[in-house]
This record gives structure tokens, C-alpha cells and sequence, in this order.
């Protein structure tokens, strides 16, 4: 942890500026462009930054092979670091034992959970939940921690934090004063925002970052097959961020997604995830949400590494998620 930590201080040291050939005209427009750490560039393509415009493809590529020199790329670890770190993985319940069960003992650090499913099938209250939980002590399956909340969609309800803290016998003020919530106006904003994460992390021991929704407004700005490569690219890099976050600070990372209907299919269930494969690989578990009678919700597990698939029903209440029966 404190070794990860220190990497990534080193790694901010260096600015693209500090690059040859990297003028402040030139850092401006790869800012502009999302270019805007060693990283970024190390991984580019000498036609992305070309694309750009004022940026020659052979200035680009001297650009990217000062990027790599700096940018630890061959960060390799031993399986023996891997184990260590797994072995600092810890659980966060949603509230549900059931739902809990079903995911080996409750949302896992260091990995992304998604929720996904149609609207009003419970996504947000579940990120509600799950930012009340985070509050808790350990002994009570949280983390004694604050929250983060990405809130794409205007959907960040305080009363709602205050009636799921009460029904825990929680102080609600405190809980409140523990979740800080960042409104992301569009994508490039939301980036932003998943970037500035570690900042407040610094400040505050943040041991839940959640997203929701992770998709829309990727969806709503990239319409049409022509966008698809950039929106995909974004949200990848966006995903990694997270992941980056979770990795660093041992959090877990939840986000919702939407589902649209894929008109190719004619038996089953026709709804699918957005985000494609880049969304369906970087989130370890992902949990399919389907309506049912009342507040009842059918929760499924998703394509798990090493857990079976499964379901099980949970309930949405006034007094937050529980188990349904
Ligand atoms: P999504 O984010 O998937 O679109 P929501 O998480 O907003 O969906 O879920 C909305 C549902 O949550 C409502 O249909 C209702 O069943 C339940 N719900 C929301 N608020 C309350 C409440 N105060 N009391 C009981 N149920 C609620
Ligand atoms: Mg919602």
C-alpha cells in the first residue's frame, strides 16, 4: 500500500511539459485532447496525437517514446506481491444477506462491482445503501469510512441517506458529513472527477468510490457507429482510473449501468449492458437487476471469475435494501 502509494507520487512528479519537444502551446492542446499525463501519452499512437492538429506524426512519435522512458509501463509484480495485496481485501455488505452471499460475502475491495439494469430497478437506492453501509464499523460490514459519489444523474438523494441511516440507528448528520457527492455535468467532466478521486483521498480515508451512472452520459454524447472507438477509448481509460483508485486505497468501486434491448435477439432476455466489452471486462462482478412485485428485485451474479452464477430476490424499502422472500 504505502509502496503504491509512493510509485504514484513519483509518477506525478514528472508533467507532460517535461517532455521534449512539449512546448506550453503544445501541453495545452494534448491537455485539451485528454492527453494529459506521461501515462496517457506512453500508451497513444503516433495518428492519435497527429489527428490533433499542429502536432507533426513525427514530433508525435519522438513524443510518445520520451512518454514511455518516464511512464512506468513494465510494472511487473510478483505473484507473491499479488497475494499480499489480495490479502488485504476486505467486504462491504449491500444489506442483503442474501445479496451478499451470492457475492462471497459482500462487495469486494480492489475490484469494480456494476449494477445493471432498466430504469427504477433499484440501481441507485442500492448506491444509496451501499454509501450508508460504508459509514459503518467494521463488525457491522462496513468500513468505519467516508464515501464518494459520482453522481452523473442528478439522483443523490439526502433524505433518503437520512431514513437508511435511521432505520440502522445511525446519527444521520454524521453519515451525511461522511459521503461527499461531485455532480458530473458530462463525460469529460466525470473523467475529471474520477482523476480528482485520489486527490480527495488524501484528505479523506475514502473506502468507497461509486459511480452512477457509469454509462449515460457516454451514451447520450457518443451517438452513432462513427463515435464508438472514441467512447469506448474514454470510458476505458475512465474504468482504469477506477480500478486505479480501488487498487490504491483498498476501496470498492460500485457503479450502475443502463441496459438496452438488442433487437437481434428473439428468445430469453433481450436486455443487455451498455459499455460493450471494455465495461463487461474491467468490472470483476456484475450483478443484473430485474424488476419483480412491489419493491421486490431479482438480483443476478454475472460472469464471475470465481464465483458461481446465481440469483436471489432482494426488497426495496423506505428503510433501504433488505433481503426479499
Ligand atoms: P434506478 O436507479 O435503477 O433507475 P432506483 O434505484 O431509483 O432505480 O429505484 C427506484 C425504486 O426504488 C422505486 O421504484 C421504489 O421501488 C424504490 N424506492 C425508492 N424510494 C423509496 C422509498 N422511499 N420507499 C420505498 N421504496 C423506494
Ligand atoms: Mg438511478
Amino acid at each position: 500500500m504505502a509502496e503504491t502509494k509512493k510509485i504514484e507520487e513519483e509518477e506525478q512528479k514528472i508533467t507532460i511539459e517535461d517532455l521534449p519537444g512539449v512546448g506550453e502551446a503544445t501541453a495545452e492542446k494534448l491537455r485539451e485532447n485528454g492527453y494529459d499525463d506521461i501515462m496517457t501519452l506512453a500508451v497513444a499512437s503516433p495518428k492519435d496525437l497527429s489527428e490533433i492538429g499542429g502536432i507533426a506524426e513525427g514530433a508525435a512519435v519522438k513524443i510518445i517514446a520520451a512518454a514511455r522512458k518516464y511512464a512506468d509501463v513494465g510494472n511487473f509484480e510478483t505473484g507473491e506481491e499479488i497475494l499480499e495485496r489480495r490479502r488485504l481485501i476486505k467486504k462491504l455488505t449491500t444489506g442483503s444477506k442474501n445479496l451478499d452471499d451470492l457475492l462471497g460475502g459482500g462487495l469486494e475491495t480492489q475490484s469494480i462491482t456494476e449494477f445493471f439494469g432498466e430504469f427504477g430497478s433499484g440501481k441507485t437506492q442500492i448506491m444509496l445503501q451501499l454509501a450508508v453501509n460504508a459509514t459503518t464499523p467494521v463488525e457491522n460490514g462496513g468500513f468505519d469510512s467516508d464515501v464518494l459519489i459520482i453522481d452523473t444523474e442528478n439522483t443523490f438523494r439526502p433524505e433518503r441517506i437520512i431514513q437508511m441511516s435511521k432505520y440502522k440507528g445511525l446519527d444521520p448528520d454524521l453519515v451525511l458529513k461522511r459521503i461527499h457527492v461531485a455532480r458530473a455535468y458530462n463525460s469529460h467532466h466525470q473523467i475529471l472527477l474520477g482523476e480528482k478521486a485520489a486527490e480527495l483521498s488524501k484528505e479523506f480515508d475514502i473506502k468507497l468510490l461509486l459511480v452512477d451512472s457509469l454509462t449515460s452520459h457516454f451514451r447520450s454524447e457518443y451517438m452513432g457507429r462513427g463515435s464508438l472507438a472514441e467512447r469506448q477509448q474514454l470510458l476505458n481509460r475512465h474504468m482504469h482510473d477506477l480500478l486505479r483508485f480501488g487498487t490504491i486505497n483498498n476501496a470498492v468501486i460500485a457503479v450502475t449501468n443502463q441496459v438496452s434491448a438488442r433487437p437481434d435477439i428473439f428468445f430469453g432476455d433481450p436486455m443487455t449492458p451498455i459499455g460493450g466489452n471494455i465495461v463487461g471486462h474491467t468490472a470483476t462482478f456484475r450483478i443484473y437487476l430485474r424488476k419483480s412485485k412491489g419493491g421486490k428485485r431479482i438480483a443476478r451474479l454475472i460472469d464471475s471469475p470465481y464465483l458461481p452464477e446465481g440469483e436471489t430476490v432482494i426488497q426495496l424499502s423506505e428503510d433501504g435494501i433488505m433481503d426479499g422472500s
